[in-house]
């Protein structure tokens, strides 16, 4: 798949301290890639870097194909939207006229896409009402419906998500999935909490103290991310023959306690332990949560570092 963004090595620093360490990634076109990291991690710093309103120390990036050191690099970068920290909009306009006023900043002409913008990012019916009056979400969807002015090939979101109450964080999930498969847009998208991108992203990578700790496709983290069942029973040792037999997957965390990873029904776990001459306690669920991986990543960077 084609790269629409990349880095190299990238560093920054501010006086002493090491803000990014040799970034290096790779964003496929059409992806929907989701930047994981703790406050101060450094997701801000490497926006601010793709979208130009900072300076890398060292290292490079390209967008397009086109490196940052190419002078070209500033009319691909009219191919990209953004909202970093928070929206660019202005609260004394309503929403109509926020976006009419970036159709001119982008030297556009004509306005009869406005509408059809505006519903994407479900503020259709806001009227005159001015945009210091709206919600935190509808602030946020009114800076996308900005940031997506000139129908650029890329979204730069710096935690859009934050602060969002559950309803506006199913809505923006929506809109940007909507905006993804219906425009082809390619979204870099930041977060703190894994969880909430998980429901869109296509690709991670989770960064700690400036560095990528890992990337990897959705596909992958959910392969890693098992999905068990806890069965507390009066004895494990006697049900692994039976579990063998049948190829169910499991491990055994003590006499006790054991994980299974089959799709299997409860009332099969009681039957086979009826067979295997032990009794079953509870069957619970036991999922690795997406966060407790992340954490654990982020817990063996601090083992090392
Ligand atoms: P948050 O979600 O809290 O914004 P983040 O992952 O986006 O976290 P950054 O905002 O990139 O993190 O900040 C990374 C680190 O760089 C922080 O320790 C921050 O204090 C520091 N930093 C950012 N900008 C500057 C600056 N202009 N001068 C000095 N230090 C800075």
């Amino acid at each position: 798949m084609e790269n629409v963004l990349a880095t190299k090595d990238l560093c920054k620093k501010y006086g002493k301290h090491h803000i990014l360490n040799n970034v290096t990634l790779d964003i496929p076109k059409g992806a929907i890639f989701g930047l994981v990291g703790r406050n101060g991690a450094g997701k801000t710093t490497l926006m601010r870097i793709l979208t130009g309103l900072a300076e890398p120390t060292s290292g490079t990036y390209s967008i397009g194909g086109i490196m940052s050191n190419d002078r070209k690099i500033l009319s691909v970068r009219r191919r990209m939207g953004s909202i970093i920290e928070s929206p660019a909009i202005y609260r004394n306009l309503s929403a109509y006229d926020n976006v009419k006023l970036q159709y001119i900043n982008l030297g556009m002409t004509s306005y009869e896409t406005i509408p059809e913008l505006l519903e994407l990012v479900e503020l259709s019916d806001t009227g005159k009402k001015k945009a210091g009056k709206f919600s935190l979400g509808m602030r946020q969807r009114l800076g996308i419906a900005v940031a997506l002015c000139g129908n650029p090939d890329i979204l730069i979101l710096d935690e859009p998500i934050n602060g969002l109450d559950p309803q506006g964080i199913i809505q923006m999930r929506e809109i940007l999935l909507r905006i993804n498969h219906e425009k082809h847009t390619t979204i870099l998208i930041s977060s703190h909490i894994l969880e909430e991108l998980s429901k869109l992203a296509t690709h991670y990578a989770f960064i700690e103290k400036g560095e990528i700790l890992q990337t990897l496709s959705s596909q992958e983290l959910m392969s890693k991310v098992r999905k068990a069942s806890r069965l507390k029973a009066k004895s494990t040792s006697l049900l692994c023959p039976v579990f063998d037999r049948e190829g169910i997957e499991y491990k055994v965390e003590d006499e006790e306690n054991m994980d299974i990873y089959s799709d299997i029904t409860t009332s099969k776990i009681v039957a086979l332990a009826n067979e295997a001459g032990t009794e079953v306690i509870s069957v619970s669920e036991n999922n690795e949560s997406l966060e407790g991986y992340f954490m654990n990543l982020v817990a063996m960077k601090d083992g090392i570092s």
